[in-house]
């Protein structure tokens, strides 16, 4: 791992904002596909609407996880979730710790009057 200087979290936001979106689109993914498949069952065609939701499905899966996995780290650069072949969509980067929620903990712990004295 690399030497970071230390930079207020805040300033990862927009990368960390972007990262818990294609989390989020992640598991919305992997929890519709049970309710989903539920309708499908219960249409009298049901061979046929289950072969297209699953394979909407999988193909919105691959989509989201090829997105959970190129998506960058604000802090060291590399891929958030990604190390090596491995894909885990853990809470923290692979490469640098870098907590997916990083910010939100930074602006609690910050005292309003800190923030001004700091400043780099
Ligand atoms: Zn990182």
């Amino acid at each position: 791992m690399e030497e970071h200087k230390p930079v207020d979290p805040i300033e990862y936001q927009p990368g960390l904002k972007k990262i818990r979106k294609r989390r989020w689109f992640l598991w919305a993914i992997i929890f519709a596909y049970l309710p989903a498949m539920m309708v499908a069952l219960d249409s009298p065609n049901y061979r046929a609407r289950a072969t297209f939701v699953f394979a909407v499905w999988i193909v919105l899966l691959i989509i989201a996880v090829v997105f959970a996995c190129i998506v960058r780290c604000p802090r060291c650069d590399e891929c958030f979730h990604t190390h090596g072949p491995t894909f885990l969509p853990f809470r923290r980067c692979l490469h640098c710790a870098l907590h997916v929620n990083a910010d939100k903990r930074a602006a609690e712990a910050e005292s309003p009057d800190a923030k001004y004295t700091n400043k780099k």
